[in-house]
């Protein structure tokens, strides 16, 4: 079965900082840029030399904190700072029409502060090593879109989708997300005036996070807000277009009912027509093709770097041993504790083991753009 997204909330014990040196910032910038210039690990397995030079990448939430958006787990993370943040489950979407106005209501809030948000130095340093010949791949958790923004040249591998655009669950045919927004917009004329005074007051502007806070708005990774106090059950939400003008036959060969009211709204008898953002939802099974693709990337290269993830999620974490059974060099830049990593930095490993290894424990932002400048170009 192919593995879900779960969130994974328990505590992580401290990070290993490798070598001891890269425990302070200017340290942690010597280490990382000795990881990208060191000689391919002699442990590596795999046969395609000329790209075992390369480093393949892989992401998470950690680096578009600098953006704007939260992390789940950082010191401001989703899950440190409301205790109570639910997200919406795969499940729970797909069956309810309950969970469904919830989900769009806070998504057609926090969509603005999303398209507000742009890339940071930490995607533009990316960019930049790829040009230097330093970049096979970048595999990314995140669902903002930055890393395709920031280096449309680059391949982007994105795990769990992205928020760019809607997708019916029946015909699967996507829609631009902005086009959805426009849409919602007009179904819900009371959610758009209330939008609109939040956008003029300022309390989602993503550069104002105190002021944000203040009014109790908090922009998560997947690009919603929590409303605690507003009423989801008025929320409207369209139909499929194209399950309207063709309904699809079911799983279980019947023929599916979309039905909308006069403006278009999404109404309750219907059994097909759910468009649901391209994303992997929590509790939704990961794609096999996109989940093969990463497994390439990993193979690909002769290095990985895990920069803002706790690999928390089993798909990002199955990448990282792939990459340590293969014998790559694994470098890792996050603050606070990240998942298993003992096996990948324990002292039992061997110091020849350990001298293609990097840990450290801060901010991408404050490490990677300072060594992309000292690295020459390979090519
Ligand atoms: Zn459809």
């Amino acid at each position: 079965m192919s593995p879900l997204r779960i969130p994974y909330t328990n505590p992580l014990p401290p990070a290993i900082v490798f070598p001891k040196t890269a425990s302070s910032v200017a340290g942690a910038i010597d280490a990382v840029a000795a990881f990208f210039s060191a000689p391919p690990s002699p442990f590596l397995q795999g046969v395609d030399v000329g790209k075992n030079g390369q480093t393949v990448f892989l992401t998470g939430a950690g680096i578009s904190v600098a953006s704007g958006l939260s992390d789940y787990r950082g010191e401001n993370g989703t899950y440190v700072r409301n205790k109570t943040y639910r997200p919406t489950y795969y499940h729970e979407f797909v069956t309810r029409h309950e969970s469904r106005k919830r989900y769009w209501a806070r998504s057609f809030v926090g969509w603005p502060g999303l398209v507000k948000a742009k890339p940071n130095s930490t995607h533009r340093a990316i960019a930049e090593l790829a040009a230097k010949g330093y970049i096979s791949c970048v595999v990314t958790q995140n669902v903002d879109s930055f890393h395709p923004a920031a280096h449309p040249g680059l391949a982007t591998i994105e795990l769990h989708g992205f928020l760019r655009s809607v997708v019916c669950i029946n015909c699967h045919n996507q829609l631009p997300r902005h086009e959805f927004q426009q849409a919602l917009t007009r179904l819900n004329p009371a959610w758009a005036d209330f939008l609109h005074e939040m956008l003029e007051s300022g309390a989602l502007d993503t550069n104002n996070r105190e002021e944000q806070q203040r009014r109790g708005l908090k922009l998560n990774p997947d690009g919603d807000v929590d409303l605690p106090h507003a009423p989801y059950s008025h929320f409207r939400y369209p139909a499929c277009p194209h399950c309207l003008a063709h309904p699809p036959v079911l799983k279980d060969g019947s023929r599916g009912l979309v039905e909308t009211e006069s403006d278009g709204a999404w109404a309750s008898p219907s059994t097909a027509g759910i468009l649901k953002p391209a994303v992997i939802m929590f509790g939704e099974s990961t794609s096999p093709v996109v989940r093969t693709a990463a497994e390439e990337a990993i193979d690909d290269a002769g290095r990985l770097l895990v920069m803002g993830s706790s690999l928390a999620t089993y798909s990002a974490w199955r990448l990282v041993e792939r990459a340590h059974h293969r014998g790559m060099a694994i470098g890792i830049v996050n603050v606070g504790g990240v998942r298993n990593e003992s096996r990948l930095f324990g002292e039992l490993l061997g110091e020849r083991y350990m001298q293609n290894h990097v840990r450290c424990d801060h901010k991408s932002e404050m490490v990677l753009p300072e060594v992309v400048s000292r690295l020459p170009p390979l090519v």
